[in-house]
C-alpha cells in the first residue's frame, strides 16, 4: 500500500477532479506519494491550466498520468471523445476533454477512470480485496457509485455502471419521500444519498439520534442493494465507503438487512462479505494511481 510522504521523484500525475475541487500528487516509480496540491474546480480552462502548470513545475517527463474524475465520463476508447466528461449538469464541464488534454502536454499515456471506479481499483489492488478475486466497492455521499473489479479488471460495458441509479423496493415507512434524483426520482441515489437523506429529516444521518427511524431506513433500501448486488455480481467483498457509512453502526445495520432481504441467498459471511474501505477515506489519488499503472500495461 503506497504511504503518504514528501518526494521529488515525479514518475506518475495523479489527479482527482471533483465537483468543488482537483486534489494533484505525484508518484514514483515505487508508488510512493508525495504531499497532494489542492485547486477550486472554476471553469475547464482555468483549472486544468493551474493543474498543468502544476505539473510542468514539479517534472518535465512523466511515465503517465492517472485521472478519477466526477462523470459522466466517455470510457470508449473507440470514441472521438474517449476521456471527455459528457452529459454533466455542473456549469461549464459539460463536453469537456480532460484526458486528451494531458496527453497533449505530456506526451505520456493517459488512463482515465471514474473516480469511484478508481476507489475500486485502489481497494482491489492495495485495500479490502487484497487476497480476494472480486471487490465492489460502493459509495454513499452526495452521490451513490459503484465499481466492480474482477482479477484486477473494471465491469464496462457501453459506459462506466450507473450503480446509484437501480430501482428499489420503498420501505413500507418511507412512501410518502418522492426521492432525490433528477432522473428518476426514488432510485437508490433518491432514497438513501446525503441528500435524500436531508431532504427528509433536514440533517445528515450521524446527526440524527441513533433511535431516529431513519438508521432503520436507510440500512434497509442499503440491505436491499447488496442483495441486488449480490446475486448479479457475487463480489467476494462489498466495500462501502462514502460520507452517510461513517454513521455509527450503520454497516452492521446494513449487513443485518442484506441478510433478511437476501433470504436464505445471502452468500458468505456478513461481517466478511460487507466492510468498510481498507484505505480510509483518502483513496483518491490512490485510484489515479492504480489508473496511471494500468495505462502504461
Ligand atoms: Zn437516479
Amino acid at each position: 500500500m503506497p504511504a503518504w510522504r514528501k518526494t521529488d521523484v515525479a514518475t506518475y500525475g495523479l489527479i482527482e477532479a471533483g465537483g468543488t475541487k482537483f486534489m494533484l500528487g505525484l508518484a514514483d516509480e515505487k508508488g510512493v506519494i508525495g504531499e497532494p496540491y489542492r485547486i477550486p474546480t472554476t471553469t475547464p480552462e482555468e483549472t486544468l491550466g493551474a493543474a498543468i502548470d502544476w505539473f510542468r513545475s514539479k517534472s518535465p517527463l512523466y511515465t503517465a498520468f492517472g485521472i478519477g474524475s466526477f462523470g459522466p465520463l466517455d470510457l470508449n476508447r473507440n470514441s472521438p471523445t474517449w476521456g471527455y466528461i459528457t452529459r454533466t449538469p455542473k456549469p461549464h464541464w459539460a463536453n469537456t476533454d480532460l484526458a486528451g488534454v494531458f496527453a497533449r502536454a505530456f506526451s505520456c499515456p493517459v488512463g482515465i477512470e471514474t473516480d469511484v471506479n478508481g476507489a475500486a481499483l485502489a481497494e482491489a489492488r492495495w485495500g479490502a480485496g487484497v487476497g480476494h478475486g472480486s471487490l465492489l466497492y460502493l459509495t454513499i455521499g452526495t452521490g451513490i457509485g459503484g465499481g466492480f473489479v474482477s482479477d484486477g479488471r473494471l465491469l464496462h460495458g457501453l459506459s462506466h455502471p450507473e450503480m446509484g441509479h437501480i430501482r428499489l423496493p420503498r420501505h413500507p415507512d418511507d412512501l410518502g419521500f418522492a426521492g432525490a434524483c433528477p432522473f428518476h426520482g426514488d432510485c437508490l441515489e433518491g432514497l438513501a444519498s446525503g441528500p435524500a437523506i436531508i431532504a427528509r429529516w433536514g440533517v445528515s444521518l450521524s446527526e440524527l439520534a441513533t433511535d431516529h427511524l431513519a438508521h432503520g431506513i436507510i440500512a434497509w433500501y442499503l440491505g436491499q442493494a447488496v442483495c441486488t448486488f449480490q446475486a448479479m455480481l457475487e463480489p467476494e467483498r462489498i466495500v462501502i465507503g462514502g460520507g452517510v457509512t461513517a454513521t455509527p453502526g450503520l454497516l452492521d445495520r446494513v449487513r443485518k438487512e442484506a441478510v433478511n432481504a437476501g433470504a436464505g441467498y445471502f452468500t458468505g459471511e456478513p461481517a466478511d462479505v460487507i466492510v468498510a474501505p481498507g484505505l480510509g477515506t483518502g483513496s483518491g489519488l490512490m485510484g489515479a494511481l492504480a489508473i496511471a499503472i494500468r495505462s502504461t500495461s
